[in-house]
Formats: structure tokens, C-alpha cells, sequence
């Protein structure tokens, strides 16, 4: 965007904040030219819309394309039966567990990529109450994330009723008052996917050690976004998707982790035959794998797999601390920007301010028009139609970001593509929405 481009006072009922708007873009320039990410933006397709939903979608990775037609047209069309071994499709879900592990902190060996996220999480919790009673018959509860992606609350209430456990949902910032004897496994979101709240993953998965039981990692929003640390703060399970930061497309396969001293415990409630220690030799009797093979089920997605699989050829070299840094700048950014154009009361940030508690997305309260400011209200109403009204109209101007009722708007920061002057762009349109009413 050229300052030529940005609109001045007249449109803001006479705020002088023309001028501000000129700093904050000439501001994003150089944030941009300074960027060492930058150039990741050309291994995308995008257009001129500001993608700020890489959270629930990420774009489209250029190296798909290509290797999806060449899976279907010679893979499959040529080599039809052949490509389970010549074409690596057999291994392919561990093979890109692997290339998953180095975003997660993972040695190898560890992860295994297939079935959804929903799925994954009923074999972590089942898998891991199974090891947990092992220790002790009367480790008999099932702690979850308050607050959590629903899936992973209804699942783990199936888990309990099939282990004779119960579910207590618990904040996670309260873990580690909340875990005891009783516990058999925690559940936990590490970011929130509403609030953007990241959770304290070492010490809470410390807590839970300390009392005994296991702890389950929800990796959704924070795989490739930030570091995690798996293997360096002793998770024992851990699942996620890849269709949000690792750009994998949509439906891709999910993972996951199952720590190496767990594997050989590690029992699995939906022991397919890809799991089987020797899947052809089509045995009657179960006995399974060894290592991550141990987590997978039946025949693998192969064209979503490997669509997956070249989504994360951009990730090669890119440092995941260098994600991290430039993700707080966007989020910091944003939140600047957004307190400088948007008029006053009209959006709360739920999102913390902290970065130690920051993930990879801004979340915003939005008031609908007329009720800034309401006593008692911090300004922001709980009825449904103001934030999913002007989540609509700030897609329309090219804006995009998603609405979560009742009154959530968010925007999710992909730090491989985007760019700070879109940043500024997203908080001025807003802005321009709300103003306009
Ligand atoms: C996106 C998301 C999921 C999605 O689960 P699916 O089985 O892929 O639909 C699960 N958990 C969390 C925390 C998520 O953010």
C-alpha cells in the first residue's frame, strides 16, 4: 500500500488521524523490508485479499498443485498398485510424521500422521488412561481444558464412559491445582483457539508428572506458529491438525505424538491393520507395531497425505523461532493499530498482552453500534449480528478473518505470508467499517 492510497481525516468525523495512519504505513514498510520471512510469500497463492484466516485454512502452498497431479496422473494412473512400494505411499504417514516432529520439537520416530484431529485425540486420551491405571486402578478422572475446541470435550467424555473415568473440566491455568491422585490424564488446548491464550506447556505438563498422571497436548493453533517443545518438556501424547498453520489443505490428515517411552504401552482403542506388527500377513490375532506405526489405523488419505507432504516442503528452511518473533510482531502491530484507528469502545482484545501468553491470532470483542461504552458492559454487547455484520462486510472490502459467536471477531497471523502493510491495511478497514456503522 502507498501512503497515496490511505485516506486521510475526512472520512474519520474529523479525528486528526490522518497523519497517524501515514506513520503506522510508513511503519509496516520498514517492518516489511526488515523481515526475514518475507520472501515465503511467493511459495503461496494469494491475491490482494488480506488473509488473516490461516488459523481455520491455510493458503494454498505453489508446490501442491504440481505434485498432486503428478500423485494422481502417473502414481496412481501409471503406477497404479505399484506406488504402495515403489512410490512410498506405504511409509508415507510416518514419513511425514517425521517432517511434522522438526516443527514440534519431535525426534523422529515419534509421530504419525493420519485420521483426523477428533480421532487422534480419542486414541491420545483412551491410550493414555490405559497407561495412567496401569499405575494405579484408582487414577479414575479425566482433566479438560474448560474452555477447549468442543471436539475434544465430547470426545473425552466418550474416552471416560469407556474407562470407567469421569470428566472435570478445569481452566487450564489451573492445572496444576486441579491435578492429584485421582487424575488418570489432562487434556489440554495449548492456544485457545478463541481467545489466542497461550498455555504454560512446561509447566503444566511438569505439574501433571509431579502428580503422577499424563498429560495430552492439543497442538491445533500452535503447530507452526510457535515452538513447542515436545520431546524437551517430556510430553507424553500430543495430537493436531495441519490444515490451519502447516498449510496442508483442507480436511488434510491430523497427527500424532506418542512420546517413545510411552510406545510400547501405548494400547491402542483402535488397533486397524495398519498398526499390526505385520499388516500382510494377515493375521487373526492382534499384535502391534512398534514406534509411531503403533498410533495409525487403516489405509492412509493418500491424496490429502501427500498433498500434506508438499505443503511442508516450505517449512525446510525456516527457523521456528523466526516464525515465533515475526508472529508476535504481527500481533503486536495489529493491536497498535487497531488502538490507534478504531474508535474508542467499539473492540476489546481477549487476546493477552503478554507474549509469554499470546499464540497466533488477535480476538476482539466487537460492540455493536450505539452501545459503546455501556455501563457495565466494557463497551461490548453479547448480542449476536454486530461482529458477524461487520466480520461480513470487512470480508467484502478484502478482509479477511473469521466471526465466533456471540461476539468474537479473529484474525489469525501466518507469518510465512503475511506482511505487515497488511496488517495496517486490516486494522484501517476495520476501522473504516465500524465508522461507517
Ligand atoms: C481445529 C481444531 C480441531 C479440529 O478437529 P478436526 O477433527 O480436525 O475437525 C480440534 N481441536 C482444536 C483445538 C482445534 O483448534
Amino acid at each position: 500500500m502507498s501512503d497515496a492510497t490511505i485516506p486521510t481525516a475526512e472520512a474519520a468525523g474529523g479525528e486528526p488521524i490522518g497523519p497517524e495512519r501515514t506513520a503506522l504505513a510508513d511503519e509496516a514498510a520498514g517492518l516489511d523490508a526488515a523481515d526475514p520471512l518475507r520472501a515465503k510469500r511467493a511459495a503461496f497463492t494469494l491475491d490482494d485479499t488480506v488473509y488473516l484466516d490461516g488459523n481455520s485454512l491455510g493458503a494454498l502452498p505453489r508446490a501442491v498443485p504440481p505434485r498432486l497431479a503428478d500423485v494422481v496422473a502417473r502414481e496412481w494412473g501409471e503406477l497404479r498398485i505399484r506406488s504402495w512400494e515403489e512410490s512410498g505411499w506405504w511409509t508415507a504417514p510416518e514419513r511425514i510424521g517425521d517432517r511434522v516432529a522438526r516443527l514440534i520439537g519431535a525426534g523422529p520416530g515419534q509421530v504419525v500422521v493420519g485420521d483426523s484431529t477428533s480421532v487422534n485425540v480419542f486414541k491420545a486420551v483412551v491410550a493414555a488412561v490405559r497407561i495412567a491405571q496401569q499405575r494405579g486402578a484408582h487414577r479414575d478422572q479425566i482433566l479438560v481444558d474448560e474452555a477447549t475446541f468442543p471436539t475434544d470435550g465430547y470426545i473425552a467424555e466418550s474416552a471416560a464412559r469407556m474407562t470407567g473415568c469421569t470428566v472435570l473440566p478445569v481452566a487450564a491455568g489451573d492445572v496444576p491445582a486441579a491435578v492429584g491422585a485421582r487424575t488418570a490424564v489432562v487434556l489440554v488446548n495449548h492456544v485457545d483457539y478463541r481467545t489466542g491464550r497461550l498455555h504454560d506447556l512446561p509447566g503444566t505438563t511438569a505439574a501433571v508428572h509431579a502428580a503422577g498422571a499424563l498429560v495430552v497436548w492439543d497442538l491445533c493453533h500452535s503447530a507452526g506458529a510457535l515452538p513447542v517443545g515436545l520431546d524437551a518438556h517430556g510430553v507424553d501424547l500430543a495430537v493436531g491438525c495441519t490444515y490451519k498453520y502447516l498449510n496442508g489443505g483442507p480436511g488434510a490428515p491430523a497427527y500424532l505424538y506418542v512420546a517413545r517411552a510411552h510406545q510400547p504401552r501405548f494400547d491402542s482403542p483402535l488397533p486397524g491393520w495398519n498398526s499390526h506388527a505385520d499388516p500382510f500377513g494377515m493375521a487373526s490375532a492382534y499384535t502391534p507395531a512398534g514406534g509411531a506405526v503403533r498410533g495409525r489405523v487403516g489405509t492412509p488419505d493418500i491424496l490429502s497425505m501427500l498433498a500434506l507432504e508438499a505443503a511442508l516442503e516450505v517449512w525446510d528452511d525456516v527457523p521456528i523461532e523466526d516464525v515465533r518473533a515475526k508472529s508476535l510482531a504481527l500481533t503486536d502491530f495489529f493491536l497498535r493499530c487497531v488502538e490507534r484507528y478504531v474508535p474508542a469502545g467499539r473492540v476489546r482484545s481477549i487476546t493477552p498482552t503478554a507474549h509469554a501468553e499470546r499464540g497466533s491470532q488477535v480476538a476482539l470483542r466487537c460492540a455493536a453500534a450505539g452501545e459503546a461504552g455501556e455501563p457495565g458492559g466494557a463497551g461490548v454487547t453479547a448480542e449476536a449480528g454486530g461482529a458477524g455484520e461487520v466480520m461480513t462486510e470487512l470480508v467484502r472490502r478484502g478482509v479477511v478473518g473469521d466471526f465466533r459467536r456471540p461476539d468474537v471477531l479473529r484474525f489469525g497471523f501466518t507469518p510465512l505470508y503475511t506482511g505487515f502493510a497488511e496488517v495496517e491495511r486490516a486494522a484501517r478497514v476495520l476501522a473504516d467499517v465500524l465508522r461507517e456503522g
